[in-house]
């Protein structure tokens, strides 16, 4: 018995030794095509069932046991068809020169054992196989052979079944598991070194190995086109001096030999060859015991990346050159806030707070800045904080502004949004521009108010009179409150100049449109320079009785003056004052009756003696409200 294991052993170790020497020599397949490697992993599992029925193990007298279906299946399980048709063919051409009674059995056994490998190609056929994959491909094996030994006429009839079958059955599976087992590790170590080889070939920057002499051992295919060859085995054993001239090569050299020799690596080297700029870092490769065997090497081109460099350089020169020249003060901030950029002029703009401008400075410590120097007008002073805080939040924001500092000059400042929230601030002296506005408006104002004014008294004249009169008379007909007016003429004004000459009469006018102007005390109040020496004073909202009060006022006043006027048969000057008084639909349809009316009012005074106030009745007739002689 010990003698039949024995011959199982070599029997197994056969086996599992092609199958091995196949895995060995699989990768060298890899450099060929897929199909060659198929072909011949199918002829090494048919010459290993061949080898196994060759070594076959007589356990009964006439009854041989091998394990010829375990390569057959793993064939189809790894190979897929065209191994599992090599092997299969190899196989059962072989049993068919053996011949025998069983032949055809055998054969057919052949077929299902293949068949299975086949059956389990297709089960994995979108993944990598697993060890449980091939456990599963053992035990359908092993049921394979325990069914065709049950059913196959020539072996039932010679009871192999009983006889051999659970040795014939547990060492064939037991053949599938260890040899399946090799394949499967094969094919991961396949998979890592094509992924390696992958990365290495494929790889965009320049990769090579090289001796300690400094030949090449391996380059990547960037390599190749680099140096203009088509296959990376032409360089293979070639240096740098075949490749470049020998002033550089010899450059290189000595680089390489001092890595060779030192073990330092040397990392990110510049190198120029064939006109680009590459980065080159060296490593030194170290076999197991630690000695340099020579060098591995990663170039990276960066001649783009050196032209962008310049370009972007030679654009930056050029901002800056421009950003200098230019008269505006410019700013970019960050979305948080903080300066990251500003030219002289925007530091130069704020001559307090410059010193606080400066790149990296936050947009609250320069507000706080300004607040603290007063140098911007218009910051309310009890909330400091809060201006800064408001003032701050709306950096990033589009808007224009205009600022006054503390020395009179204006600036504006326009903010813009610019990309990834950063906020750009110019800033432009507009001082000039702001005076000459603000001078305009001045100038505008006073002409308009010379325009008003009347010269010599310095009230209201005529026309500004009309305008106020058509203005004010439509307010009080919206409102239907009363509207009053009084016409207020000199007696005997004539007379006084006659007698005081002009420029007497003149200063009388003042006098008297002083004493006017002291008697109405409400800001719609107005006095006017009706024409010569007639004045008009409208009181808005104001009735009859109250307008009375005003025109007594007037006289009280103009009476405490005691201008003298001999001309006069009240011996000082005098005035005679006609009252009107409307409200409502009057108003609003024909205000001039009012003048009319007070007109009409005044023209009575005048013939019922001078010196008294007259108040209009629509009856006609006009009665001495007052003689304020
Ligand atoms: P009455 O009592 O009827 O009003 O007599 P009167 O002399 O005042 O008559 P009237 O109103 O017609 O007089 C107008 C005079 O006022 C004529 C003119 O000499 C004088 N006058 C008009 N405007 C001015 C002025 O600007 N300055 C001076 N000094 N006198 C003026
Ligand atoms: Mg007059
Ligand atoms: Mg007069």
């Amino acid at each position: 018995m010990n003698g039949i294991w024995t011959q199982f052993g070599g029997n197994l170790s056969f086996v599992c030794l092609a199958i091995s020497l196949w895995a060995h020599f699989s990768i060298q397949f890899q450099r060929r095509s897929a199909r060659q490697e198929k072909i011949a992993f199918g002829i090494v599992a048919g010459a290993a069932s061949i080898g196994s029925i060759l070594l076959a193990v007589e356990f009964n007298p006439g009854l041989y046991i091998d394990l010829r279906f375990s390569p057959l299946a793993l064939a189809g399980m790894f190979g897929g068809p065209i191994a599992a048709a090599f092997a299969a063919l190899m196989a059962m051409a072989f049993r068919f020169w053996v011949g025998g009674t069983a032949m055809i059995d055998g054969l057919i056994v052949i077929a299902v054992a293949t068949g299975i490998g086949l059956a389990a190609n297709f089960w994995i056929r979108k993944r990598s196989p697993a060890l449980m994959d091939v456990a599963l491909l053992s035990l359908a094996l092993g049921a394979a052979l325990v069914l065709s030994m049950a059913t196959l006429p020539t072996l039932v009839h010679a009871r192999v079944l009983a006889i051999i079958g659970l040795p014939m059955t547990v060492l064939n599976c037991l053949a599938t598991v260890l040899c399946g087992f090799v394949l499967l590790k094969t094919q991961q170590w396949a998979l890592e070194r094509s992924i390696l080889v992958t990365a290495f070939s494929q790889s965009p920057d320049y990769l090579y190995v090289k001796d300690r002499n400094s030949r090449f051992i391996a380059v990547n295919e960037n390599m190749t086109r680099l140096f203009r060859f088509r296959t990376t085995a032409e360089m293979i054993g070639l240096s740098d001096f075949n490749l470049m001239s020998r002033p550089l090569a010899e450059e290189l050299y000595y680089l390489e030999q001092q890595v060779i020799d030192t073990g330092v690596p040397l990392i990110d080297s510049a190198e120029k060859i064939e006109g680009r700029s590459l980065l080159a870092s060296k490593v030194p490769l170290r076999d197991r015991q630690g000695r340099v065997i020579g060098l591995a090497g990663v170039t990276r081109d960066i001649t783009e990346r050196v032209a962008l460099d310049r370009e972007l350089r030679e654009s930056k020169n050029l901002l800056s050159h421009a950003m200098a020249g230019m008269s505006d003060g410019i700013a970019m901030y960050d979305s948080k806030g903080f300066l990251v950029f500003c030219n002289d002029q925007y530091r130069d703009a704020f001559p307090l707070s410059g010193d606080a401008r400066v790149v990296g400075a936050h947009i609250s410590d320069i507000l706080r800045r300004v607040a603290e120097t007063g140098e911007r007008t218009g910051i309310p002073e009890g909330d400091v904080d809060g201006w800064i805080k408001a003032a701050a939040a709306s950096l990033h924001s589009n808007k224009d502004e205009e600022v006054q500092l503390h020395n009179g000059d204006w600036r504006s400042i326009r903010t813009r949004l610019a990309e990834d929230g950063m906020a750009m601030a110019v800033v432009s002296d507009i001082t000039a521009t702001k005076q000459a506005e603000i001078a305009l408006r001045l100038s505008a104002e006073q002409l308009k108010s010379l325009a008003e004014t009347d010269g010599l008294t310095g009230i209201v004249n005529r026309r500004a009179f009309d305008e106020a009169f058509a203005r004010e008379t439509a307010g009080s007909a919206r409102k239907n409150t009363p509207f009053s007016l009084l016409m207020v003429d000199i007696d005997r004004f004539k007379a006084y100049n006659d007698t005081y000459g002009h420029p007497a009469g003149d200063q009388c006018l003042r006098v008297v449109s002083k004493c006017l102007r002291q008697s109405v005390s409400r800001p719609a109040d107005i006095v006017a320079r009706y024409g010569g020496e007639e004045f008009v004073v409208f009181l808005p909202d104001t009735s009859a009785k109250g307008a009375m009060i005003v025109a007594e006022q007037f006289a009280r006043r103009l009476a405490k003056e005691n201008i003298a006027h001999s001309g006069s048969e009240f011996l000082r000057v005098t005035a005679s004052i006609g009252l009107a008084c409307a409200t409502g639909a009057v108003l609003r349809t024909n205000p001039n009756r009012l003048l009319a009316e007070a007109d009409a009012a005044l023209y009575d005074a005048k013939t019922q003696g001078r010196n008294r106030i007259l108040a209009y009745s629509p009856t006609g007739e006009r009665h001495a409200m007052k003689d304020v002689g």
